[in-house]
């Protein structure tokens, strides 16, 4: 594991596969340590996503496997572990959670839970020795995603987003067409991510467990496609925040979001995201052509179609390669993608914020570090 690890580090080029190369100081490992085959990986919390995407995904990924589960709910714990055949030993409630520290059928811990609770369980998973998997948002503010990539660097252990659509054959070719200028230059991004949401009691309405609204929740997305798309980083932000129609749900959150971006070469942005209206589309603008996704951001099947047509792609469930992507880098390199690192992670919160300050203030806000 990560303390045991012959390590060297030096100044390393690398690509983010976002267009942009970066150059900081890496840690190298002379020979990876890793022989297993198969990496075992925890899920702390068994909500909605982790027990229809994730675990479906685990139960299909030839490089890991659903190893153990973290949960506070008794009745879920045995449900899982009928079901997926795992041990007593890999189940942990959240007082118990530090003790997976001990266990060797662990390699990795991905974190499902509320946006709020990001924070503590990656500091805790990297106190515990074990890389981490993050959903998005990777945490609900820019201090705490400071502190979450910290916290890992200073363990040893890798801090990975769960941005599955990098995996996701239509959105990497919207970042090939974008990044490589294949139809000319971007000029113009629209980008919209919404959807009507429903129980007003669920946490996603709650700004203490949520960190915000639908930006926080599905405007991240559009976030990210802005910088697939062009493969830059924005400059400065406008934003409005939209009326509030349903006093019942929306108190403490956002009910909508528009926001505008400017990006190096004059590229500009126009966002927008809801828990109100049901919108999922990417368009982007390049001086020879266009292109776009609708469905951009969902679990698909996703659709494209390029100003010289159809984009006939290969289906795909995203969390599936998603996940034998990131343990296929990591079994052969001992590292997460940089392209799904916690630093891109931070990189979106901190957008996400100049947004929320934009609307906040009425002020163009300024992005770029
Ligand atoms: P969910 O409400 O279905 O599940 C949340 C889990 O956290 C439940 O098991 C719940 O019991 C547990 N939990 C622990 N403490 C809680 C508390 N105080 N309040 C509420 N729940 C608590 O949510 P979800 O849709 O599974 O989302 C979980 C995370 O996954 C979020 O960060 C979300 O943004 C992310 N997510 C990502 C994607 C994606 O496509 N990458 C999709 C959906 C959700």
């Amino acid at each position: 594991m990560p303390a045991n690890h012959t390590r060297r580090a030096f100044l390393q080029t690398i690509s983010l596969g976002l267009g942009t190369t970066l150059a900081f100081p890496s840690i190298i490992h002379a020979k990876p340590s890793f022989q297993k085959k198969k990496l075992g990986i925890a899920l702390v919390g068994l909500g909605s996503y982790a027990k229809n995407q994730l675990a479906v995904a685990l139960a299909q990924t030839d490089n890991c496997y659903l190893a153990g589960i973290v949960t506070g709910t008794p009745a879920k714990a045995e449900e899982w572990k009928r079901k997926y055949n795992i041990p007593e030993k890999n189940i942990y409630n959240y007082q118990s959670f530090d003790q997976i520290a001990d266990n060797k059928d662990i390699d990795i811990v991905y974190i499902v839970l509320p946006n709020s609770m990001h924070h503590e369980f990656v500091l805790r998973a990297a106190k515990a020795g074990k890389h981490v998997m993050c959903e998005k948002p990777m945490s609900v503010s820019v201090k705490e995603a400071e502190e979450m990539v910290a916290a890992c660097k200073k363990a040893g252990v890798q801090l990975g987003i769960g941005y599955r659509l990098h995996f996701e054959p239509f959105t990497q070719e919207v970042m090939r067409l974008g990044q490589k200028k294949i139809l000319g230059d971007v000029r113009f991004v629209q980008t919209n991510f919404g959807f009507s949401i429903g129980d007003p009691t669920q946490w996603r309405l709650k700004k203490e467990l949520a960190g915000g609204g639908p930006l926080m929740d599905v405007g991240i997305y559009c976030v990210q496609a802005s910088r697939y798309a062009t493969g830059k980083e924005p400059l400065w932000v406008t934003a409005q925040l939209g009326p509030i129609t349903d006093k019942q749900r929306f108190t403490t959150v956002e009910e909508s979001i528009s926001w505008q971006m400017e990006f190096p070469d004059g590229i500009m942005v126009n966002g927008f995201s809801s828990y109100k209206s049901n919108i999922e589309q990417l368009y982007v603008s390049a001086t020879n052509g266009w292109f776009q996704l609708g469905p951009a951001y969902g679990y698909g099947p996703l659709k494209g179609r390029t100003s010289q047509g159809e984009l006939n792609l290969p289906v795909v469930h995203h969390q599936t390669v998603m996940l034998n992507g990131i343990c296929k880098e990591f079994l052969e390199n001992n590292k997460f993608p940089a392209h799904t690192s916690g630093e891109e992670g931070l990189r979106d919160m901190k957008i996400l914020m100049g947004i929320y300050e934009a609307a906040r203030t009425g002020k163009k806000i300024s992005l770029a570090s």
